[in-house]
């Protein structure tokens, strides 16, 4: 069977959830293809790594090291695929190649233009993913709104692909915006049509429409789009708004998706979503509620935290019960009473020095009250500092990412990072191996002695004060094979106390919940 691709594109406003909606279509076909997802980025940078989370949501990082879109996120967690760096085409990368081509040589003697020769890059990035990974399908997702200028070259690029696969391999799947304006209490189908005008401007005739909505759509509008756009009234989907994504599959299965992909595309995978359903049911009628406070300086969007969002989604649907997020921001943290209304607390990753303080405060006091914490990363490290200054009594203990003059740098830069002046792609990144002590909670929680989890730092619990933290009490409850780094810690006499120097986060499934988040929601449960 031929590769078949299906082209993903979206119109009138960004965050409509473009990359939930190709993962759940991948969720639907993959009970019997290979899937490939493939991401393309319009901006120039060579990755979203040098991005503030502000600017860009959660930087996403793969086992291959790859700091990547967080979409990645949903395709991994939707179809079940490690995903690798070369999926994720920016921009940036696009013209970094054709840069190096052109100084190599490769167009010797030629103007080196957009077309052919930048999408020509383009689209042999697409058949190299392609082939390399032996996909059944590819789904490509363009980034942005049609009418970007920064996404021209991407479009152009899956507009000739039609002619380079034949158009019975190629699938164009376009998301839009169905508004129900205030007082006219209607669905309204205008931005729908104009959106896709502009596609068919680029020469993309759309073979399904999904329109985002508060309702699921009427068959009036249906037939309204169908006209308008060219497409079947069936191939005119919901995107239905959903109080937690993991529903999308359904309501696409639902709305007969899956007919009219496998009909155009003569693919046939039936979708299996019986367990899916359970799950998702289980977080829809939760039998119990616990409230987690997250302490974190990027608390005013949500989407820096995606990745934490969907772990603790995952335990809910396994334990069902809801869990309420109660946003901290530890920047000018004046005291830590919500404490008292809290059953738990996460401090995830984080960079810099603002907020730390709060967030050691906030530590302090959960290691005092018993409340059960979770570290990620910087909350690794910070509990070590809390511990260093408040039970080891070593006064000023601190990060020399923070403070680089402290007395007592119990947190220090990895030694190899000590020379590396290039910001892009360059932390200790990707998935590392920790060894667990036996008899340890972590090692109870995995089941497994040696563990691999995907990292993002640039420094380490520093082991001229490692004896010194052990002796006060802290257990080191997992290190990198040769012993010298620290990526477990906890404190056994408490109910749940564990931190880890790795991202548990970015590997964690709606099948399978990662065993730190899912051991964290139990003790809160208790
Ligand atoms: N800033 C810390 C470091 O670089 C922690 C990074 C993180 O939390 N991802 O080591």
């Amino acid at each position: 069977m031929p590769t078949k691709y299906i082209i993903v594109t979206g119109g009138v406003l960004s965050g409509l959830g473009k990359g939930i909606a190709a993962a759940s279509i991948g969720h639907l076909l993959s009970s019997k293809l290979k899937i490939i997802p493939i991401k393309c980025d319009g901006y120039l940078n060579v990755d979203p790594g040098t991005m503030n989370p502000f600017e860009h949501g959660e930087v996403f990082v793969l086992d291959d090291g790859g700091e990547v879109d967080m979409d990645f996120g949903h395709y991994e967690r939707f179809l079940g695929v490690t995903c690798k760096s070369k999926w994720n085409l920016t921009m940036g990368k696009v013209f970094d190649m054709v840069r190096k081509k052109e100084r190599r040589g490769d167009y010797l003697g030629k103007t080196v233009q957009y077309i052919p020769h930048v999408t020509d890059v383009i689209k042999n990035h697409i058949f190299d993913v392609s082939r390399e990974e032996q996909a059944d399908l590819v789904i490509v997702e363009i980034g942005g709104t049609v009418g970007d200028i920064e996404n021209e070259l991407f479009l152009e690029s899956v507009r000739q692909l039609r002619n380079d696969v034949g158009s019975q391999d190629i699938l164009y799947v376009h998301l839009t915006y169905v508004p129900i304006p205030y007082g006219v209490n209607e669905q309204k189908s205008k931005p729908t049509q104009q959106s896709v005008n502009l596609l068919m401007q680029r020469g993309i005739f759309p073979d399904v429409i999904i329109g985002r909505c508060s309702q699921f759509l009427t068959k009036e509008i249906k037939a309204k789009i169908s006209s308008f756009c060219n497409v079947q009234p069936s191939a005119v989907i919901t995107g239905l708004d959903v109080e937690d994504i993991y529903e999308i599959p359904i309501i696409f299965e639902e709305e007969g998706l899956p007919e009219i992909i496998h009909k155009k595309l003569n693919i046939y995978s039936p979708p299996d979503l019986r367990k899916w359903k359970r799950l998702v049911d289980n977080i829809r009628n939760p039998k119990r509620e616990i409230t987690i406070a997250m302490c974190g300086k990027y608390t005013k969007l949500e989407d820096s935290y995606a990745s934490i969002i969907e772990s603790l989604n995952h335990c809910s649907a396994h334990l069902s019960c809801k869990i309420v997020l109660k946003w901290i921001e530890t920047t000018d943290l004046k005291d830590t009473s919500f404490l008292d209304e809290v059953d738990g607390v996460i401090i995830p990753g984080g960079f810099g020095s603002r907020g730390t303080e709060g967030k050691i405060e906030v530590i302090r006091e959960a290691r005092k009250r018993n409340v059960p914490f979770l570290g990620l990363c910087l909350g690794l490290q910070l509990a070590v500092i809390e511990f260093a200054r408040n039970v080891c009594n070593l006064e000023g203990a601190n990060s020399t990412e923070m403070a680089p003059d402290t007395p007592h740098p119990v947190i220090d830069i990895l030694p190899e990072q000590k020379e590396i002046s290039d910001k892009g792609g360059t932390m200790r990144l990707g998935g590392y191996t920790a060894v667990l002590k036996e008899g340890s909670l972590v090692h109870s929680l995995y089941g497994e002695r040696e563990v691999s989890e995907r990292h993002r730092h640039r420094y380490e619990v520093n082991p001229a004060y490692h004896s010194i933290m052990e002796a006060g009490g802290m257990v080191f409850s997992g290190a990198s094979r040769d012993g010298r780094l620290v990526e477990f810690i906890e404190l056994p006499h408490l109910k749940f106390f564990v931190a880890t120097q790795a991202h548990p986060e970015l590997k964690s499934r709606m099948e399978n919940p990662a065993p730190l988040f899912y051991g964290f929601i139990k003790a809160c449960l208790n």
